[in-house]
Order: structure tokens, then sequence, then C-alpha cells
């Protein structure tokens, strides 16, 4: 197989016709797409852009990103996707974090790069109209990135401290991509449809590159609604997504009559907890299997998943991917006996060469090698791995351990719960107590008095959340993963 920053190339040679990229009825062919890479590349050249530097891309989900990446790979630099959701200050701080060197994007990009003083390309320079469309690719070989050059630093949500960029080099790609290429058996005659934004690895790598890799097209889809969705997948006839819970949780709640899931071979569901209710209901409801997965951007995506052919255990976020080592360890580092309760740690070609320019924190979290997740996890006797908790989100009530996951478990398998957010809230006798959040099915209602009588029947007492509150909505990030910073500051 080609390298990751020759996937252009390789796919412009095999089939030059073929199409790369679907968006908005507009298909970028093979050809075409290695053309605008090349021509992007030297267009970043005569910016000044050098081997080492990083590329920043500020635009919603859209082809020209992909186009950027490999372009920058092409020019050997790296590429940092910025979410244009963030505040100026907030796309500054990356851009400034990243030493960025050019920013592509559009009018709002345009003044931020200004006023940093560095280059900017706009949107529409990035794909040729057709007429400048070179039909034959010369390429220079000695020009692609790989191994330890830097290929993405993606920068987490920070729900704890400043935002930080994770550095994936070109081997932790490359053994990533192959990894997930082996897993789901992902083929030329596949075809991708991204749903989640591609300032993610989630986006990036499971559903961009890893497809893109074997000559599989990607649809660029367009944002997330749960009106339009079931349409675009009859539109297109994807083999899979990849996707987070919340959206299946919306998908499950809010489609309405039959739709046409026929063209999928599976779904993938990750970056957050997926009640195992959920799976069941989502699976019985479209007959595609539900493949949950775990890892985190630190690990380029995925450590491990449910198979899609063996035996998925549903509550479970399935075993190892090959290539990795997966174990739970206390907190001296020991691995725990199977069955027990400890902290989730990785190992393999797929984990970060570290945080850009922090390395007390890189020497806190990769560790001989071993990337600490900072996740509860569970082995069971088949390597089966289920993740119990965040390590920072458990509750300590007088002394004992709660894992709202539990709590949260237990709220889901209420019929009128969405979903659910268990948190600490400071006690002055217990230290914390559990406080439930839910929100509540389309035309369902739910009194307080039943969330507690129905999680009375399902936990223990000490369990039981100290305050149920019911919501139209709860909070999520950009990724459309539950976050409990807002409901924590409500609490304090
Ligand atoms: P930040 O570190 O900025 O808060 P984040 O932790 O959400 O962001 P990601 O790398 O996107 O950063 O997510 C990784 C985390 O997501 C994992 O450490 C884990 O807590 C959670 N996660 C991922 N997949 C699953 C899953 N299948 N089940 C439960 N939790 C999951």
């Amino acid at each position: 197989t080609t390298a990751v920053a020759g996937i252009p190339f390789a796919r412009a040679a095999a089939d030059p016709h073929g199409i790369a990229l679907r968006h908005d009825d507009r298909d970028l062919d093979n050809a075409t797409f290695a053309a605008d890479v090349q021509r992007l590349a030297a267009h970043f050249g005569s910016l000044g852009v050098a081997p080492g530097d990083t590329v920043a891309v500020m635009l919603p989900n859209r082809p020209e990103i992909v186009t950027t990446m490999f372009a920058a790979w092409y020019r050997g630099s790296a590429m940092t996707p910025i979410n244009p959701a963030l505040t100026d200050d907030e796309v500054r701080y990356q851009l400034e974090d990243s030493s960025s060197a050019v920013l592509v994007g559009d009018d709002r990009g345009r003044g931020l790069a200004e006023s940093l003083g560095i280059a900017w390309v706009d949107v529409s320079l990035v794909h040729s109209t057709g007429q400048d469309a070179a039909s034959e690719v010369e390429r220079d070989e000695e020009a692609l990135a790989q191994g330890s050059d830097f290929a993405l630093i993606i920068y987490t949500s920070g729900t704890t401290g400043k935002p930080k960029g994770v550095l994936l080099d070109h081997d932790n790609l490359d053994s990533m991509s192959r990894q997930l290429i082996e897993h789901f058996a992902l083929g030329a005659e596949d075809r991708s449809l991204l749903v989640l934004p591609l300032f993610h690895v989630n986006g990036l790598v499971a559903s961009v590159l890893s497809p893109l890799r074997v000559g599989a097209e990607v649809v660029v889809g367009p944002r997330f609604s749960p009106e339009t969705f079931w349409d675009v997948v009859q539109a297109h006839r994807p083999t899979y997504f990849s996707a987070v819970p919340t959206i299946y949780a919306v998908l499950e709640a809010r489609t309405v009559g039959e739709v046409d899931t026929s063209s999928l071979r599976f779904v993938i569901c990750g970056a957050a907890p997926m009640p195992a209710e959920l799976i069941t209901r989502f699976e019985e409801r479209f007959g595609v299997p539900v493949v949950e997965g775990y890892g985190l951007s630190e690990g380029s995506v995925a450590s491990t998943i449910n198979p899609i052919t063996g035996p998925r255990k549903p509550g479970t976020v399935g075993i190892a991917l090959r290539g990795q080592e997966v174990a739970v360890v206390s907190p001296e580092g020991e691995p725990v006996p199977v069955g027990e309760r400890g902290e989730v740690v990785i190992r393999g070609a797929n984990v970060m060469r570290g945080y850009l320019g922090r390395p007390e924190e890189t020497a806190r979290v990769v560790r001989d090698g071993w990337l600490h997740s900072g996740d509860v996890g569970v082995l069971d006797e088949e390597g089966y791995l289920r993740i119990v908790d965040r390590i920072k989100d458990m509750i300590i009530r007088g002394g004992e351990n709660i894992y709202p996951k539990e709590i949260e478990e237990c709220l889901y398998r209420h019929p009128a719960v969405l979903q659910a957010a268990v948190i600490g809230k400071p006690d002055p006798t217990l230290g914390e107590v559990p406080v439930a959040y839910v929100s509540t099915q389309p035309g369902m209602v739910v009194t307080e008095d039943e969330l507690r009588g129905h999680c009375e029947a399902g936990l223990a007492r000490f369990k039981v959340p100290a305050e149920f509150h019911v919501r139209d909505e709860l909070p999520t990030n950009s990724v459309g993963k539950l976050v409990k910073g807002p409901l924590r500051a409500e609490q304090r």
C-alpha cells in the first residue's frame, strides 16, 4: 500500500476517472483531486510555507479540507484543522500555539490571519474550476511527507485546561488507517459517508483517510440533521458511516416511517458511552449492525472495536485492534486481574508523538510507551473492554466510588429518557453526591419522582441521585458529545 501522503496520486494512477470526494452534487474525480493537491502545494510554497511548517484550515465540512490536508503533506508540512465554531480568541490561540504558517478559509479566516500576520488562502482557490486541471500528474516522491514527519495537530476540546495540540505523525496515521481497513475489511467498493466534523480524528481518519486509502469514495455529507439524514443515505448509498451516540439517539427517536438502509454494511459508534439499550433499539429499528469502538485522539482515534462479523458485545467497546496492546492497570501501573477496574492504557504505533510544546504533559500521559487514557475500564476473559467511566468524572460520595455512567445506563432504561448525564455536586457532609440531568423523548414527559422511583428500583441506595432535573436538551459539544462542564458549573 501507498504511504498515506501518496493516496491522491495512487488513486489518480489507478483510476483517474473514479470519484474521490462527493459533496453537494459536485464530484471530485481522482485525477482532478491529485492535480488540485499539487497545485495547492505549489501555491503554499509560493507563500513561503516550508517543509515542517503547519498549514491551518478553518471551514465547515467540505472536500477542500481534505485537499488542503494532502497539499500540506505534499509540501512536507503538517495540517491543523480548526473548528469554525470557535471564538476569534480561540482561533487565534490555535493558530499561534500551532505556529501555523498559512490559513485556508473563508472571509472570517482572512481577518484573523491578517491580524496575526500569517498567509491566507481563500477556499475558492483550493479546487480548480475545471479549465486549469492538469490531466497528467507528475510528482516528486521526495516531497511527500512520511514516517516521523508531523501529519496532524488535533486540538482536544479542552474540558480540562487550555486545548492541547495532539501531534500525530505519518507513522501514526499509517498504522491507524491500516488497522481500520483490516478490521472493517474496507475495499474500493465501499463508500463512506462523512457525518462527523473534520477537525477531529474520527472524521478525518475513520471516515476519510482509511476509505480513500483503499480506493473507496467519500461522501462529505451536509451538516447532520435528523430530518434529512436518511435522504442523504438514500441518495448516496454509503456502505458505512461513523457517528457519536447522540446522533444514534436522535435518529432512533426522530425517524418517522420506513427508511432504506440496505446500502449500509455496518455503522460505527464511538467517542462517548453508548447505552447498550440504544444499540439494541437502533439495530432492531434499522437492521444495521452498530459496531461500538473506543479510543482517543492521543491514540490516533481507535484502540478497541467490536468485530463486524464475530460476536459483538453491546455494553463493551470491543477488543484491541490488531497491532495495539490494551491493558487495565492499577494506580501503581500494575495490570489488574480480569474483571477488575483500573485505568485503560494503550501501546502501539498509533500512540501520538506528544502534545505540541508540552513535554511535561506528554510525559505524564505517555509513560514507557503506554498511553494513559484517564478512563476507568474492565477487561473480560475474552479481552472485551468495558468503559466504566472517566477517572475525572468519578463521584466520591462519603468515601464510596460512584461511576456516573452506571446511573446514566439505568436512566436510559426508562422509556421517556432520551439523554442522561450524571455529575457530582459538592455536599457539605458527604463530599459529593450524584445529581441527574435528563432530556426526554419527543412527546414524552416524566416527573422527578418517577425518575427517583426508577433509580431506586435499579440501583443501590447510595447511587440514587440526590436531585433530578428534566431539561429540553442537554449541552453537547461540536462533535455532539454530551458535555458535563456546563451542568457542573450550575451546581457550583
Ligand atoms: P478533552 O480531552 O478535550 O476533554 P475528549 O477527551 O473528548 O476531549 P477525545 O480524544 O475526542 O477527547 O475523546 C476521547 C475520550 O472519549 C476517551 O478518553 C473516552 O473518555 C471517551 N470515549 C471514546 N469512546 C468511547 C466509548 N465508546 N465509550 C465511552 N467513552 C468513550
